[in-house]
């Protein structure tokens, strides 16, 4: 069992602070479309970072998928 971000598309507000918070490269994309935060579940660490330095409470963790290989 793992967790994994998630953003909450209502809540965000892209102020991109996720991003700079994220110690993995390119886990946490921007779409720029919709100006929305996009977390890339199998780069995600679960370390929680970004769920700490979001002011929206927009991102947070939870219980990943059962991973098939
Ligand atoms: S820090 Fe929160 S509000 Fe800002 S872009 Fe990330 S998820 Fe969205
Ligand atoms: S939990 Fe950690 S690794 Fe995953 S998106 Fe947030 S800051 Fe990046």
């Amino acid at each position: 069992m793992y967790v994994v971000a998630l953003v909450n598309d209502e809540k965000c507000v892209g102020c991109k602070m996720c991003i700079q918070a994220c110690p993995e490269p390119n886990t946490i994309r921007f779409i720029s479309g919709k100006k929305k935060a996009f977390v890339m579940e199998r780069r995600c660490k679960g370390c929680a970072l970004c769920e700490v330095e979001c002011p929206k409470k927009a991102i947070f963790l939870k219980q990943a998928e059962a991973v098939s290989s």
